[in-house]
């Protein structure tokens, strides 16, 4: 199955996506579950709820956090369980995968009823790892909801329950990072729930987790949690488990809520952009990836590192290099004709360069902003940051501008003509945040 199809299949299990920020989905999907429970009066007289109706009821008590009151049993070797709640997504418990020997489970049993679980789970290389979650009806376990999609996942469960068993279906052993459960009402902020989106605003292309914040600094909390524009992440060098993990929860701090693409390429450090392409099999296979990427979600802006690759870093020399290519490319349906056959060809209408000296555009990371409780871009940045423990243990810092500007880019190809001067990354983008196809 791929992402694209069980994003799909969730949005209408949940009704996420029919706000236009999943935090909305995610409110509607809680005062949908406790309409089903007879608790939120959202249609009089018995009425059937129609789709808009749960949209606008956003309010309800908070989801108690349970987790401490949750038992964990597994049928595998490890029986350190407190890795599931240490809050460190580099600690996991391995679970037996899908093979000869019995299949790995864990048990969760809890003195409250959990109505909603957040999971973080790899496999060994780092990847999405199917999984069946289950509630116990009489002797019967019932599958309710399937993993594989994400690392993170929610699951509403359709009725609460006390006794949850997570089924390891994969080939791999699954690796289950963190477990979080929650009793009835709206869950936290923090719980991930991401979507998948066919078209977004904006592409953010960086090389390495953590480089979302380090050189974009208030681009995500700005641009995407604050103003609604749609940001898709796409990352060249994931690393583990780990690091994706890390960045999932940057991401999401910043307010951004569709899944960010791995694009799978080995984190070394080529030191020029040629070198890079060698360790990255041919420039022609990068430069595609991008270009696929674009095709898939057609941004309207895109955004990457410096040509100089901030502190000399090949791989982020190479973003900019492949992004200057793949945005040349994406338009012409003769290049790359397998990926336009498969999505259509796309024109950005912007490239920005981070430090590019050309057209220079200064962010306002200073800004309050409304949807952060009046925090400043920097500030959630800084916030999100915090997320990246393995580099933060590396004595990697997040600073305001930095010796490398993160608020300084130029617009490098432009088919909408030159910026203002109004320090806005979307002038002459037209539409409105998140609007249209
Ligand atoms: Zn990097």
């Amino acid at each position: 199955m791929t992402r694209k199809e069980n994003g799909a299949e969730r949005e209408k299990k949940t009704g996420v996506g029919k706000g236009k920020r999943n935090r909305k989905g995610f409110r509607a999907a809680t005062a949908l579950i406790l309409f089903l429970l007879g608790g939120a009066g959202l249609a009089e007289d018995g009425a059937e709820a129609p789709d808009d109706a749960v949209v606008i009821t956003e309010t309800g008590p908070a989801a108690r956090e349970l987790t401490g009151e949750c038992r964990f049993q597994s049928n595998g070797n490890s029986r350190d369980y407190s890795v599931l709640t240490d809050g460190e997504v580099g600690t996991y418990l391995p679970l037996r995968e899908n093979g000869k020997k019995k299949q790995g489970t864990l048990l969760i049993t809890c003195g409250e009823p959990v109505c909603g679980l957040e999971i973080k789970a790899f496999d060994k290389y780092g990847r999405d790892h199917d999984y069946d979650l289950q509630v116990r009806s009489g002797d019967e376990w019932v599958t309710v909801d399937r993993g594989g999609t994400y690392l993170t996942h929610w699951h509403s469960l359709p009725e609460p329950a006390k006794e949850i068993r997570i089924l390891s279906t994969g080939r791999e052993r699954l690796r289950l990072a963190e477990i979080r459960a929650f009793g009835p009402g709206e869950p936290p902020e923090d719980a991930e729930r991401w979507d998948t989106l066919d078209k977004c605003d904006i592409l953010l292309l960086s090389a390495h987790p953590d480089d979302e914040i380090l050189w974009f600094a208030g681009l995500m909390p700005t641009y995407g949690g604050d103003r609604g524009y749609r940001i898709q992440v796409a990352v060249m060098a994931p690393t583990g488990g780990q690091r994706k993990l890390e960045l999932l929860g940057a991401v999401w701090h910043c307010g951004v809520t569709h899944y960010p693409e791995f694009l799978g390429f080995i984190d070394k450090n080529g030191q020029n952009p040629e070198k890079q392409y060698q360790l990255w099999k041919g420039k022609r296979r990068v430069v595609g990836r991008v270009v696929d990427v674009i095709r898939k979600h057609r941004p309207e802006m895109m955004i990457t590192h410096g040509l100089g690759g901030e502190y000399g870093h090949g791989a982020h020399k190479t973003c900019a290099d492949a992004a200057i290519q793949a945005v040349k490319s994406a338009g012409k349906s003769g290049e790359y004709p397998a990926s336009a056959e498969k999505y259509g060809v796309w024109e950005v209408k912007k490239l920005y360069l981070h430090e590019y000296e050309a057209n220079s555009v200064r962010c306002d990371w200073d800004e309050k902003l409304a949807a952060f409780g009046g925090k400043t871009g920097f500030e959630v940045a800084a916030e999100a940051f915090q997320f990246h423990g393995s580099q933060v243990r590396r004595n990697w810092a997040f600073e305001r501008h930095g010796i490398h500007d993160n608020a300084l880019f130029g617009l490098y190809h432009t088919t909408v003509g030159p910026d203002s001067g109004i320090g806005d990354l979307m002038e002459h983008i037209g539409g409105n945040p998140g609007a249209g196809n």
